[in-house]
C-alpha cells in the first residue's frame, strides 16, 4: 500500500514526493497524465539536439534562500539574467519600460532617476482610485506609453481589455526610472545547469517513489491501495466543474529550428502590436548557454477562453469568487490535500509553487489540519455536501487508515511568497 498517491509531477507534486519519501520514508506513487515528468517546466532535447522549453519559456529567478538551497540538492545552476525587448515600430526597446526606452522612444536624454521620474509624473494620470490594470499603468506612465507597450499586448493576451482586468494584473510590471535592463530584480537568477527534466529526475530519484507516467489518476483510484492523496491537477476538474469551469488562458507553443546560429538579438521579443497574433518570440539558447550551429524559437499564440491546456488563470474578481467555492469544497474534502497552481487556482512562478509545497510538507508533518496551500485564515465552515470521484476508502472499507486532516482550513496558514511577478 502507497502512503500516497500524488497526482501531478511538475514541481508542486514532485517537491512533495521528494519530501516524503525521503525525509519521513513514506512510500509514494506519483502519476502525470502527460508523458514526461516536470510539468509545465518539463524541457527537452529536440531532434536538431537542441535544448528547448516544450511548454514556453520557464525562467529561474526568486528572493527565497531556502527554495533556492533546496532545488539545488537536484541541480548545479548557470547563472543568467534574463532580458526582454519590445518590438515597437522596429525598434527593440527594453522592457519593463526604463529610463532609456523613454529616452529612445522620444529621443530624449533624461540623466537621472529623478529627472525620469519628473518625465513619469508629467504625464501620469491622477486618478481617485486604483481599481483596473488600465489604472495601473496610465496612473503610473501616462496613457501614451500604456497604449504603446500595454494596451494590445494585454487585450491579445488576456482577450480582454485592461479596464476589465484586476490591479494585480499590471501590478506585476514595473516601470524603472534607472537603466536596469533585467526582466527580474531577485536575488537568485539561475537556469539548471542541465536543464529542468534533468533536476526533477534527480529530484524522483528515490526508492519510496514509483513514478507511472500517461495515467489519469482517476484510472488508478479504483486498483491501487493508498492512505491519502496530493492533488496539484485542476480543482474544478476534480469536483466535475460542480460550479462550472474555472476560466483559463491557453497557450498554443509554435517550434521552429533555424539553420543559422542566432535568430533575434535578445533572449525574449515582445510584441505589444495587436495585430501581431503571437505574444512573443523565446530563443532557447540565451536561456540554456547551449552552443550550437542551429538555433531553436518558440512562438507563443495566445487562445483566451477556449477549451486547452489551463496555464493562466484569467484574474477577474468573478473567477476569485468561483474559485472560493471550489475552495470551501477542497477544504471540507477529507484525506486530500489541494497544493500547486492548478489545484489553488492562482498564478505562481516555480519558486512560488516550490515554496508552497515546502509550506504543505512541514503542515503534514507537524499534522497541522490545512488542507488548501495557501490557505488564509478562515472560520470553520459548516459540514458541506461533497460530490466529487469517491476515494478509495469510501468505496472500499479494507482501506480504512485516512488521516485526521481534513474539514476547515487552518488558521495562520499562509501563502507562498518567494520570488516577484511576471514570467
Ligand atoms: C508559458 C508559461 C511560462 C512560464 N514561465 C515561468 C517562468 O519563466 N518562471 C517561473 O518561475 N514560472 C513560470 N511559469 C510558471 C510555472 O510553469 C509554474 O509555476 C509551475 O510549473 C507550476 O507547477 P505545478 O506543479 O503547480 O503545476 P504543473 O507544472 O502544471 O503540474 C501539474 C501536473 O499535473 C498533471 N495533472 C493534472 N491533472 C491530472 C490528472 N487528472 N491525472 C494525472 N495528472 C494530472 C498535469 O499533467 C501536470 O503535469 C510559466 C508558466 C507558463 C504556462
Amino acid at each position: 500500500m502507497f502512503d500516497y498517491l500524488i497526482v501531478g509531477a511538475g514541481y508542486a507534486g514532485s517537491v512533495l514526493a521528494e519530501r516524503l519519501a525521503s525525509q519521513t520514508g513514506k512510500k509514494v506513487l506519483i502519476c502525470d497524465r502527460r508523458n514526461h515528468i516536470g510539468g509545465n517546466a518539463y524541457d527537452h532535447y529536440n531532434d536538431d539536439g537542441m535544448l528547448v522549453h516544450k511548454y514556453g519559456p520557464h525562467i529561474f529567478h526568486t528572493n527565497s534562500f531556502e527554495v533556492f538551497q533546496y532545488l539545488s540538492q537536484f541541480t548545479k545552476w548557470r547563472p543568467y539574467e534574463h532580458r526582454v525587448r519590445a518590438d515597437l515600430d522596429g525598434k527593440l526597446l527594453p522592457i519593463p519600460i526604463n529610463r532609456d526606452t523613454v529616452n529612445r522612444l522620444y529621443g530624449l536624454n533624461l540623466q537621472t532617476d529623478e529627472e525620469c521620474a519628473a518625465f513619469y509624473d508629467s504625464v501620469a494620470e491622477k486618478l481617485e482610485k486604483i481599481r483596473t490594470s488600465e489604472d495601473v499603468v496610465v496612473s503610473k506612465v501616462g496613457r501614451e506609453l500604456y497604449e504603446k507597450f500595454f494596451r494590445g499586448y494585454t487585450r491579445r493576451h488576456w482577450g480582454l481589455d485592461p479596464s476589465e482586468l484586476d490591479a494585480s494584473v499590471a501590478g506585476r510590471i514595473p516601470a524603472r526610472t534607472n537603466t536596469d535592463d533585467r526582466y527580474f530584480a531577485d536575488t537568485y537568477q539561475f537556469m539548471p545547469l542541465h536543464g529542468y527534466t534533468r533536476m526533477f529526475e534527480r529530484m524522483l530519484d528515490h526508492p519510496n517513489i514509483t513514478i507511472v507516467l500517461n495515467t489519469d489518476y482517476r484510472d488508478l483510484l479504483s486498483f491501487v491501495p493508498f492512505k491519502q492523496m496530493i492533488y496539484t491537477g485542476p480543482v474544478d476538474e476534480f469536483f466535475d466543474y460542480r460550479y462550472g469551469k474555472l476560466p483559463y488562458l491557453t497557450l498554443e507553443f509554435k517550434h521552429e529550428t533555424h539553420d543559422r546560429p542566432v535568430y533575434q538579438p535578445a533572449p525574449v521579443v515582445n510584441y505589444p502590436v495587436e495585430r501581431v497574433p503571437y505574444d512573443r518570440i523565446t530563443e532557447f539558447k540565451y536561456l540554456t548557454g547551449q552552443e550550437h550551429p542551429k538555433t531553436s524559437i518558440v512562438y507563443e499564440y495566445p487562445h483566451p477562453h477556449v477549451d486547452g491546456d489551463p496555464y493562466y488563470p484569467i484574474p477577474r474578481p468573478e473567477n476569485t469568487e468561483l474559485y472560493r467555492k471550489y475552495k470551501a469544497l477542497a477544504d471540507a474534502t477529507p484525506g486530500m490535500y489541494f497544493v500547486g497552481r492548478l489545484a489553488t487556482y492562482q498564478y505562481y512562478n516555480m519558486d512560488q509553487v516550490t515554496a508552497q509545497a515546502l509550506a504543505m510538507f512541514k503542515r503534514i508533518v507537524t499534522g497541522q489540519t490545512a488542507t488548501v496551500a495557501g490557505a488564509t485564515t478562515m472560520a470553520t465552515p459548516p459540514p458541506r455536501r461533497v460530490v466529487r470521484p469517491a476515494m478509495p476508502w469510501e468505496r472500499d472499507a479494507a482501506i480504512t487508515a485516512v488521516g485526521a486532516n481534513g474539514g476547515a482550513s487552518a488558521g495562520g496558514a499562509t501563502a507562498a511568497g518567494a520570488g516577484t511577478g511576471g514570467r
